[in-house]
């Protein structure tokens, strides 16, 4: 087989957008890349497949509001690269209650990293759009200019098409089976299911929803991911009403806060329809999923008619698609080198838990640095340690239980 037996300086495994943009970083840095996926490249059965994902500066947790924002300018400087869009700017738009501690966090967060924000009250929020959103008694809305919708499939694209334009290596239908060390070579050897061998200086495994299994398998250490099926909903919008909901209109991406979490895309990619969905979703075993769509509970119906009055055509969804997501304890992603007898060889990672896409850019750029420099600049890493789920107790996989999402479970 073409490039088996071939020596990598870095080898990735997994091509969703972490290990693309990881591609990207690695190849730009004159380094000999090999990305390996075990599906099709550009596949559905992943996480970063799809029409939208949405970008925006506000976190309760402030070092991800700088991570956002150099991940802002890398998403443009790729832009401009290729030479087409894949960022569609729009402002941003979170609603909740007035006494919510993950709204106040979020306004904490944007005085530290001076995000130019501004809260509105119950009025203003009806007065600024003209009726259209309207929030209940005692809630408010933060409106900060750094959101937008990017478009995830046409990303991957991006970053793939540019690794290889910097000599990257890009191997699809290669299932990685075994990763381990070359007691005689002392490179990370990686085995494919086909019995393909490469070896690398360096190994970068971003699995997404199967980081568990991978991990598990080529070193026994057992991290608390969980791949969670969620599912995306697009609502029709009411007649004459369309251009009000679309990003071309103005309108912004949003989400909401308390119970449930709802997020939502303006109208973009379907003229007419606009995505409102649930963060979360229920567990499952990535290879063994049912497709079957989620059933979502009045409160999320309720959510969509109290702040949308008259906004969508009917309390159903018109398109609903499937998607994963892989959940940490915590919600905090996972970057961190293996160690054992990988020590900073391999880097892994993986635990996006439904928030990573627009942060792929950032990530790209902080895993080129752990594989190649042996540190990463300008991020606070300690939050992703892999040592975390030891020291806290939270780092239970029993614990996913309290996770799921009331409103969505499987419909069999
Ligand atoms: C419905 C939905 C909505 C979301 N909305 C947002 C949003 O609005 N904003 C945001 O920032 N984020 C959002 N996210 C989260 C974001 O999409 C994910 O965090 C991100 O796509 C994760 O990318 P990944 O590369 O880690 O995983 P993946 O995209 O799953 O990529 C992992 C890849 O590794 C491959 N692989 C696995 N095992 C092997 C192996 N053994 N050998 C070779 N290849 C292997 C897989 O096939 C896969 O292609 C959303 C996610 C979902 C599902």
């Amino acid at each position: 087989m073409e490039n088996s037996g071939d020596q990598f300086d870095v080898i990735i495994v997994g091509a969703g957008i972490m290990g693309s943009c990881t591609a990207y970083q690695a190849a730009k840095r004159g380094r000999k890349v090999l990305l390996l996926e075990q599906f099709d490249f550009l596949h559905h059965r992943g996480s970063s497949h799809g029409e939208s994902r949405t970008i925006r500066a506000t976190y309760p947790e402030h070092y991800y509001s700088s991570m956002v924002i150099e991940s802002s300018h890398l998403w443009e400087e790729a832009q401009s690269e290729i030479g087409y869009r894949v960022y569609f700017k729009t402002p941003h738009f979170d609603v909740g209650p007035a006494d919510d501690k993950s709204l106040q966090s979020v306004i904490t967060s944007c005085q530290a990293k001076s995000i130019p924000h501004c809260i509105l009250d119950r009025r203003q929020v009806a007065e600024k759009f003209s009726g259209k959103f309207n929030l209940p008694e005692n809630w408010i809305g933060l409106w900060t200019e750094l959101g937008g919708v990017i478009k995830p499939t046409k990303a991957v694209s991006m970053f793939q098409t540019l690794a290889i334009q910097r000599g990257a290596v890009l191997r699809d239908y290669m299932e990685v089976k075994e990763i381990k060390r070359d007691d005689v070579k002392g490179d990370i050897l990686v085995i494919t299911s086909n019995g393909d061998k490469y070896w690398g200086n360096k190994c970068v495994v971003t699995a997404g929803a199967w980081t568990k299994k991978l991990v598990e398998t080529v070193s026994g250490l057992e991290v608390p991911i969980q791949p969670l099926n969620t599912t995306v909903q697009y609502w029709r919008i009411k007649e004459g009403s369309e251009k009000d909901y679309s990003l071309t209109g103005g309108f912004p991406t949003f989400a909401g806060y308390g119970d449930p979490y709802i997020y939502g895309t303006p109208s973009l990619e379907f003229p007419g329809l606009i995505k409102i969905a649930v963060h979360g979703g229920y567990p499952c075993d990535p290879d063994k999923r049912s497709w079957v769509p989620v059933l979502i509970t009045n409160p999320v119906n309720d959510w969509i008619e109290g702040k949308f009055c008259g906004l969508v055509e009917s309390s159903k969804p018109v398109i609903t698609q499937s998607c994963m997501y892989s959940m940490t304890p915590d919600g905090d992603f996972v970057i961190d080198f293996l160690g054992g007898d990988f020590g900073r060889d391999v880097v892994v990672a993986g635990g996006f838990s439904g928030h990573g896409f627009k942060m792929g850019p950032v990530v790209g750029r902080i895993l080129a640095d752990l594989v190649l420099d042996g540190e990463a600049q300008g991020v606070e890493l300690s939050h992703f340690r892999l040592g975390r789920f030891e020291e806290n107790p939270k780092g239970n996989l029993k614990e996913f239980d309290d996770q799921v999402c009331p409103y969505l479970q499987p419909s069999e």
